[in-house]
């Protein structure tokens, strides 16, 4: 049975209050009203008649809460297509969301669209006293997102890593990753005599290529880290079955979307593949 209320399984309604047009391809949704939801948590985004479909939580205020989305598809393109006033269907929210301590050094690494949950969490973080730094990655400049938003936060730096080299560092974020976890580490001279103040935890939200680099490299700088897995998802509360992962069955829509590395680990498909609509296996594609 599923503890999470009923008020959650159900759509309502939200009104489009405005738009932003982030990319060519990807829009940012502010809608009229709280779901309540946390930095990692994701809503069913529900269009009648069309489909519903995952999405993160790019922020919620306990006022009004946003997504950011990229239109690629059938639901998405659909999605893309309405304006501000118009209604949109959510449920939720679901899933387990980032954990941190007040005054942790926390790195996050972002990727497409994983740029907005992580402002969310950026944000909500240094409010409690955290000192954030974000290595936000993309194939090149133009696919860049929510970097102004970080900016304009205390105590956040920003590190950003382009493919082609239009943008920041030439390469992957990761291999930023790399250099900030080398910088400090956990049992070094200068972090034990508190020269420099070692990172506590990475946070990721991206490509699963991207988050399985970023669980080896923090797992190889004995750092902790927490990902957010993307699965295929229907009910979004755990009674379908179709977003469990292999061997163990750990359902990401409530044991997930956000887990540890160590429970990542475990899940001998990340990485390897995923399941389709019907559960049909696919393999990522290697690039
Ligand atoms: C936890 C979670 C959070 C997500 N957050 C975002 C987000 O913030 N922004 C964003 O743009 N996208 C997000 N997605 C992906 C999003 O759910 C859709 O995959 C995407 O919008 C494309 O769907 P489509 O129907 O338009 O395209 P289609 O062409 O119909 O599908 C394209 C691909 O999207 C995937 N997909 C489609 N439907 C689903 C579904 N119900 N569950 C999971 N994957 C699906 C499949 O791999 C499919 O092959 C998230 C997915 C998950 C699981």
């Amino acid at each position: 049975m599923s503890s999470i209320s009923l008020q959650s399984q159900l759509p309502r309604t939200y009104r489009i209050k405005a738009i932003k047009q982030e990319t060519e391809m990807v829009r940012t949704y502010t809608f009229d009203g709280s779901l309540g939801a946390k930095p990692g948590q994701f809503v069913m985004v529900w269009l009648p008649g069309v489909d519903e479909n995952p999405m993160s939580v790019a922020y919620d205020d306990g006022a009004e809460t946003k997504i950011t989305f990229f239109a690629v598809g059938d639901m998405s393109e659909e999605l893309a297509r309405r304006g501000v006033g118009d209604l949109v269907g959510l449920r939720g929210p679901f899933g387990t969301h980032y954990d941190w301590k007040s005054g942790q050094h926390i790195v996050l690494v972002a990727g497409g669209y994983g740029a907005a949950p992580m402002y969310f969490l950026a944000k909500e973080s240094v409010g409690h006293g955290c000192t954030i730094e974000v290595i936000v990655g993309a194939r090149g400049k133009e696919h860049l997102l929510y970097l102004e938003e970080l900016e304009s936060l205390p105590h956040v730096a920003l590190h950003v890593a382009t493919n082609d080299g239009s943008a920041g560092y030439k390469g992957f974020n990761t291999e930023i990753l790399e250099k900030l976890l080398a910088q400090c580490p956990l049992d070094s001279h200068d972090a034990k005599k508190g020269k420099c103040a070692p990172v506590d935890q990475v946070f990721s939200c991206g490509p699963e290529m991207m988050l399985k680099r970023v669980m080896e490299i923090s797992a190889a700088a004995g750092v902790p880290c927490q990902l957010s897995m993307e699965r295929y998802m229907k009910c979004g509360f755990g009674l379908c079955g179709n977003c469990v992962m292999d061997p163990s069955g750990i359902r990401m829509c409530v044991e997930g979307p956000v887990i540890t590395g160590e429970v990542a680990a475990t899940l001998g498909e990340f990485g390897k593949y995923h399941r389709d609509e019907l559960g049909k296996k696919k393999d990522f594609e290697k690039k």
